[in-house]
């Protein structure tokens, strides 16, 4: 019997095991996982330290709430704003809760620190972005489908293109109320877009020169996934608020968070303003803290660098309309659609995901040359 909600159209393959890079269904056969949990498993599948870290802490202390402390939560905070240059810190869970929860404070940052009256507060987002599902983020996203029959919508949300400063300016000469300009670093799920070199330093003065904070969703880009260890260091910018989550839990725990990189963003929330079960729980904190530590001593974000600028170099030699930045790749397909291309690689071993018209190849930094030889014949067989 099928109880279960019809909300995915998964590729037909039924995993039961997963180490490093390889992932084996339930007769057997072995594939290598080039989607990696839509890049949550950065860290390659059960990876050992973090097992050992996460097994710990389960024998030991797994949910406190935030109704009483936690050293562990200290700890994880200090360290997550030492390697990530924040001043402020606050863990959620999903990085669905890690968006909505900057847009509560760029809100409320916007009436307590910029005088605009409450209620009235605006946030500019970009066209093709995804933040996730909840009901707030769903009410700007530019897809119709993850809108449609889910109204009333959340008010307050003004979309530009994305890669286009002129038009980000434009949008704040035309409305009052502006707080906040949310934004992915390159957009995954709205097809691995990569905007013009020089639009996030033209978007940062842009919201320096007019007091609006400067939001970066690195859920996804963030953690090495890129090549850098945050996306926005490619642009060679710094944003107000940063939110991460996906790799953040090692492939292992759901974690967010959300980081003010100036110190006097998050400072506007006061007991009560906002609140988790979850975030912010030993475990979380246990296994991500060991996911951080096996980020640097396995080069894992030099490896994104490397792997990345090959695999996409080759693509590229293929003849292949590829386009992205580390390991995080999109293939337009020719003929037919992406998902009969997914199909097609399961075949030959391979999973991945279809998201708006391109083949999206995120597999964990882990990945190595020659499991990317793997992806490259494989492609070349498909794409042939
Ligand atoms: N933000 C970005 C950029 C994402 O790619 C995603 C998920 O794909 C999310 C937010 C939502 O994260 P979650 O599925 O953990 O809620």
């Amino acid at each position: 019997m099928n109880n279960r909600a019809n909300i995915y159209d998964p590729i037909p393959v039924k995993i039961v095991e997963g180490h490093g890079c390889w992932v084996t269904d339930i007769t057997g056969r072995a594939y290598l996982d080039c989607l990696a949990g839509y890049s949550a498993v950065s860290h390659g599948h059960c990876h050992p330290k973090l097992v050992k870290a996460a097994i710990a802490q389960m024998n030991r202390l797994c949910l406190t709430s935030r109704a009483f402390d936690s050293p562990l939560l200290y700890a994880w905070e200090d360290k997550m704003c030492k390697t990530f240059d924040g001043k402020m810190i606050l863990p959620m869970n999903s990085g669905a809760e890690g968006v909505e929860t900057a847009i509560k404070i760029a809100r409320k940052w916007g009436m307590v620190k910029k005088g605009v009256t409450d209620g009235t507060q605006k946030i500019i987002v970009c066209d093709g972005n995804f933040h996730g599902r909840t009901t707030t983020i769903i009410s700007f996203s530019s897809n119709t489908n993850y809108r449609s029959g889910f109204g009333p919508l959340t008010p307050g949300f003004l979309t530009v293109p994305y890669g286009d400063h002129n038009a980000f300016c434009r949008a704040l000469r035309y409305n009052s109320g502006v707080v906040a300009f949310l934004v992915e670093p390159l957009q995954g799920e709205g097809g691995m877009n990569v905007p013009p070199d020089d639009y996030f330093t033209e978007v940062r003065n842009i919201c320096d020169e007019n007091d609006v904070l400067l939001i970066l969703d690195e859920v996804q880009t963030g953690l090495g996934r890129t090549g850098y260890v945050l996306g926005e260091e490619a642009y060679g910018i710094k944003a107000d608020l940063t939110i991460l989550g996906k790799a953040l839990g090692g492939g292992i725990v759901p974690i967010s968070c959300v980081l003010d990189r100036r110190g006097t963003i998050m400072d506007v929330l006061g007991p009560g303003d906002h609140g988790s079960t979850w975030g912010g729980n030993p475990l979380a904190c246990a296994v991500s803290m060991v996911a951080l530590d096996v980020l640097r001593e396995e080069n894992l974000v030099m490896n994104s660098k490397a792997m990345g600028s090959y695999l996409l170099a080759e693509l590229k030699e293929m003849g292949l309309n590829a386009r992205g930045r580390g390991l995080m790749i999109g293939i337009e397909t020719p003929l037919g659609t992406s998902r009969d291309y997914c199909l097609k690689l399961k075949d030959q071993g391979i999973l991945v995901k279809d998201s708006h018209g391109v083949v999206r190849v995120t597999p964990p930094l882990i990945i190595t040359l020659h499991e990317i030889g793997l992806l490259l014949e494989a492609i070349r067989n498909v794409f042939k």
